[in-house]
């Protein structure tokens, strides 16, 4: 086949259906969850990740591609020859499943054509769609002039050690693309900053209703859907504090229950969880169950009233560091974790996500006022529009959509920003529902299908080059 005009990507993608389906059902069934307890050489992230990270590599020399594993911090399957690298950088670790699923998150059954798995979307579902778009080109003969290599990430939920591992080790790629985010393509993405703030102690011994405990979330990186708190306080405020809560969670469509038990009242409050760079898409169940407490009659704790004077608002107006800019839109920000038992000083940890444009220096300041630190840090990223990348893209994109390949900015932390010349492209089409992180995540085999022929054909363009 000489001339690549006349390849017919979605053909090839489709005589390959089942396989993919197959493939991608096998690998979604492995629980690759960080888990500290079965750290070990080898295995810097639990066994978990491992067993994922050595499945998929075993796959890549069943192919015929050379394959590497970096002692257990990332891997990759690569082909092909030459001075030249297009990366293609993906993760195959996940968010825990959390609760509420209408099937096992691991079993990847198929509901109504959709694939349904922790994972399906963010980001294994793309890993497969990549690795058999690099299938394609091979099994197709087809000759390129860049080697392709596929960087298999193991620890991109939590704090990219293994990218950071194996830039220590590897080459960086010419070009990339990282396929953990939407379609078009994405080439401005905001600056990430994780921070832990603190609430000092402060002693409610003597006040008629006292907070005990206020858990919720687990992850910086999502909107926490359940809140529990514990109150101690006498009989009567029991009764009257269920009746209001209940009227609560009714006048705002929650749900939730009041509970005495062991001489406290347990509150727990749920709300809807989302990816911790779309906070206005959840429902934040800590900041609404912290809104209720704060007008509970006789409770006054720091720990709340910082939670509703600061935290109510998705664009941080209340920690005084909103901001925004024409690349990439406004900051945003999400409080991820909190955590606090009486007698001890509260921690709340604080997603935020700044424009691109915007120099952290000048938002920061806004936090001052607050005791707090900072955990992790992402610069913003950012490839100009008439970059080769940027224009090979767009060009396959228009080609097997008919559809304009607009450039985004997104909030989301995407390996782009670890690649000197890379940009986040699909697996998200822009009509399809986004359920990464979420409950009952899920991937269409359409959009599958469709994603792989777009990466076939943009591998083969961008290693051709
Ligand atoms: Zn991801």
């Amino acid at each position: 086949m000489s001339d690549k005009m006349e390849i017919n990507w979605l053909k090839e993608v489709k005589n390959r259906r089942d396989e993919i389906v197959y493939e991608l059902r096998e690998f979604l069934q492995y629980d690759s969850v960080y888990d500290e307890k079965t750290r070990k050489a080898g295995a810097p992230f639990g066994t978990k990740i491992e067993a994922a990270l050595l499945h998929l590599l075993n796959l890549g020399k069943k192919a015929n591609f050379s394959v590497r594993n970096l002692e257990g911090y990332a891997g990759y399957i690569e082909m092909g020859q030459g001075e030249e690298s297009v990366g293609i950088l993906c993760h195959i670790d996940v968010v825990p499943p959390g609760e509420g699923w209408s099937s096992p998150p691991f079993a990847a059954e198929i509901q109504n054509d959709r694939i349904v798995a922790r994972g399906a979307l963010d980001d294994k579902g793309p890993t497969i769609a990549a690795f058999f778009a690099m299938r394609i080109i091979h099994e197709l003969n087809l000759s390129i002039k860049r080697r392709v290599r596929l960087i298999i990430g193991t620890d991109e939920e939590r704090n990219w050690e293994c990218v950071d591992f194996y830039f220590r080790h590897e080459e960086m790629p010419t070009v990339g693309i990282v396929p953990d985010a939407d379609f078009p393509i994405i080439v401005a993405e905001k600056g990430v900053l994780d921070v832990e703030v603190s609430i000092p102690f402060h002693d409610t011994s003597e006040h008629p209703v006292r907070l005990q405990t206020f858990y919720a979330g687990e992850r910086l990186n999502m909107v926490p859907d359940r809140a529990i708190a514990s109150l101690i306080c006498s009989h009567e405020s029991t009764e009257a504090i269920k009746a209001s809560f209940d009227h609560f969670i009714e006048e705002h469509q929650l749900e939730g229950k009041a509970k005495a038990e062991n001489g406290l009242l347990m509150l727990t409050l749920e709300g809807k969880s989302a990816h911790g760079s779309t906070p206005e898409k959840g429902i934040n169940a800590a900041v609404k169950l912290a809104q209720f407490l704060h007008h509970v009659n006789g409770l006054s704790d720091p720990f709340i009233q910082f939670i509703s004077e600061h935290l109510r608002e998705t664009n941080g107006a209340g920690l005084s560091i909103a901001c925004s800019d024409d690349v990439s839109g406004p900051l945003t920000m999400n409080a991820g974790r909190f955590a606090y038992t009486y007698g001890e000083a509260g921690t709340i940890g604080v997603n935020i996500r700044y424009p691109v444009t915007v120099d952290i220096e000048t938002f920061l300041a806004g936090l001052q006022a607050h005791n707090h630190r900072i955990m992790n840090h992402l610069k913003p990223s950012y490839v100009e529009k008439d970059h080769p990348l940027i224009r090979t893209l767009q060009t396959v994109y228009k080609r097997q959509t008919g559809e304009e390949a607009t450039l985004l900015a997104i909030g989301g932390g995407t390996y782009a920003r670890a690649l000197k010349t890379g940009v986040a492209f699909g697996p998200l089409f822009p009509d399809e529902e986004d359920t990464a992180h979420q409950k009952d995540e899920s991937i269409s085999i359409d959009q599958l299908l469709r994603a792989t022929a777009l990466y076939a054909e943009a591998i083969y363009e961008l290693a051709s080059q």
